[in-house]
Formats: structure tokens, sequence, C-alpha cells
């Protein structure tokens, strides 16, 4: 193993630097903070060459490294590097951020601590109807009445909800009882920190499309932090992951008729890409309607 005498330096970058402390709101009450890091776009080149020292690289050189790593996912480097948030989301939210287990997390209590009366009720003009696509996402706006309706109704019941937490605190009853009236829409408060290898992998899910609007717009302001402390292996992980397309073994095929002259639709028919349900109606979903909208990523693509 090759060895140094190069004094060892912590690694700061001055745009993360400026960035500690200060709140990048998201919603009306939420918040992304970035607390602290550790390591940046050196720490992987260092790790990756397993050697101490910037050495006589030049920075071209790293970033030839780091997109060498991305594209191959040669991952470990990248968690040599550290990222600890401050995040202050809804719990709806929240709910779908803990399911990214590698995390490391401490959140406020509310057995310990009095829930403040802070919760989200969508814009004026926001709220959208049920897709018929996806089952799990939103469509169309909802016509003034139905937006206006679920607004008013929302913050009713929060306002109602917390009178009755209010009342049982006062009451006497326990904290960690009395918060069981809360809704989803109420907000918590957590330390988020997690290696740089396993933040990217969170924004690849959590920025893309098909994940909630609220939670897209917390991993915006956390892509914005990663992107300060890395901005090299940032940029990799724009390239080949949040650009990047993969293509499965009947898509391939469905290019392969595609370089040969056929239409879409029939190079999906050649490759068992179905686009027809058995009973002739067109297919919203499944995995011939996912080729053609990779083609129209590819024709979007400047
Ligand atoms: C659009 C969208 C819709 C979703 N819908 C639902 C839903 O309806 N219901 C639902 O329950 N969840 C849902 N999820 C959550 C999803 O199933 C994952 O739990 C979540 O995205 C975390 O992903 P992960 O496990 O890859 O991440 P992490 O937990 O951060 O793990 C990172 C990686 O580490 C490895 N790993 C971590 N822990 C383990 C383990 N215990 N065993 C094996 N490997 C492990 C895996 O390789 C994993 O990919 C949804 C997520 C998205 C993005």
């Amino acid at each position: 193993m090759a060895e140094s005498t190069a004094p060892m330096v912590r690694s700061s970058v001055p745009a993360a630097d400026r960035l500690i402390g200060v709140k990048l709101p998201v919603l009306e009450h939420g918040y992304v903070v970035l607390v602290d890091y550790m390591g940046s776009d050196a720490a992987i080149v260092q790790a990756a060459r397993v050697s101490y020292g910037a050495g006589t690289k030049t920075v071209r050189d790293d970033r030839g490294l780091i997109r060498y790593l991305m594209r191959h996912h040669h991952t470990t480097p990248f968690e040599m590097v550290e990222v600890k948030f401050l995040l202050r989301l809804p719990i709806y939210v929240a709910r779908q951020v803990i399911r990214h287990r590698t995390a490391n997390v401490n959140e406020y209590s509310a057995r310990y601590s009095v829930v403040p009366d802070e919760f989200d009720v969508p814009a004026p003009g926001s709220v959208r109807l049920q897709s018929t696509r996806n089952r799990q996402g939103r469509g169309d706006p909802a016509p003034p009445e139905v937006d206006e309706r679920f607004r008013t109704d929302l913050e009713r019941l929060c306002s109602d909800a917390y009178r009755v937490y209010t009342a049982a605190l006062e009451a006497g009853v326990a904290r960690e009882t009395a918060r069981m009236v809360l809704p989803l829409a109420y907000y918590t408060e957590w330390y988020w920190k997690i290696d740089l290898h396993n933040l990217l992998h969170f924004l690849a899910l959590r920025l893309d499309p098909h994940t909630q609007e609220e939670t897209r717009r917390f991993a915006a302001e956390m892509a914005k932090i990663a992107q300060a402390i890395c901005p090299i292996a940032y940029e990799a992980f724009e390239e080949f992951t949040l650009a990047g397309l993969s293509l499965s073994r009947r898509e391939q095929r469905a290019v392969r008729a595609l370089l040969d002259g056929a239409t879409p639709e029939a190079a999906c028919r050649t490759a068992g890409l179905p686009l027809v349900r058995e009973d002739g109606k067109p297919m919203s979903t499944g995995e011939g309607v996912e080729f053609l909208e990779k083609l129209s990523r590819l024709r979007a693509t400047s």
C-alpha cells in the first residue's frame, strides 16, 4: 500500500460551508438544513486511489475517475462522504423518507415535547384528482369547488385535532397518548445522516416523477446540498443515473427493430412489448407504454 508523509487535512468545500445552518424552505412550514458534512469529491478520489493526498493528478483526471466509478457502479468510494441534514417535514412525507434504511435518524420526540400547531395544506388551486393511469399518483387539477372544499375541510380537521390535543394535554393526558389525534399533515423533525452513495440512491428514487411531489421538493433541496459538497460526483450522477436510460432485453429488441426501420408500435409488437389489452383497448401502463415513454424522453433529450 502506498504511504504518504503529507499531512492530512480535513476537506472543506466553501460552497457547502456557506450552506451549513441555512434553512432551505420547503412547503409552508418545512425546511432542509445542512448540519455538517465529511468529505468531498477529493475524498472519493482519494478512496478510489487508496492513497493519501491529491498527488499529482489533475482535476480532469479526478473528474474522469469519478465518472468511471459512477458508470461502473464502483460505489464504495462514494460512501466515504457523509452528509448530516436537519429536516422538518410533514409526517406523510416523513413516512416515505424513513423507508430509506441506510440513513441514521434521530427524530423529535412527541412523547417528550409538545408538537407545534403547524400542518401542511395544499396551496389554493394545487389539489389534483386521482390519476387514472397511476394508482399511486395524481392527475388533472381538481375542479375549483373540490379544491376549495378539500383545503377547507383539511384546515378545519387539523384545527379541531389540535384543539383536542391541547385539551388532552391540559387534562394531564400523557404527550405520547395525546399525539394520537394529530393527522399526517402535522410536521415532524429529525436529524438524517447518510453517506453519499446512499444519498444518491435516495435522490434517484425521490427526484423521480413517480415520487409524490411534496417528497420530491424535499429531495430537490437535499440534491442542491449534495451538489454543493461534491459537484463532480453530482454531475456524474446527473449524467449516468438521473439522465441515464436502461433498456431491458425486450426493449433492446425493439430498438433493433427501430434501427431496421420499424414504427415504434411495430417495434413493440416484434419485441413482445404489449401496447393493447386482450379486449383490444390500448394499455395505459406496462412495459410497452414505458418503452414509448423512454423513446419520448430520448426525443426530448437536448
Ligand atoms: C415511487 C415509489 C413508490 C413506493 N411505493 C411504496 C408502497 O406502496 N409501499 C411500500 O411499502 N413502499 C413503497 N415505496 C418504498 C420502496 O419500496 C422502498 O422501501 C424505498 O424506496 C427505500 O428504497 P431502498 O430499500 O432501495 O432504500 P434503502 O432502505 O436506503 O436501502 C438502500 C439499498 O440498501 C440495500 N438494503 C437496505 N436494507 C436492506 C435490507 N434489509 N435487505 C436487503 N437489502 C437492503 C438495498 O440494496 C437497498 O436498495 C415506494 C418507493 C417509491 C420511490
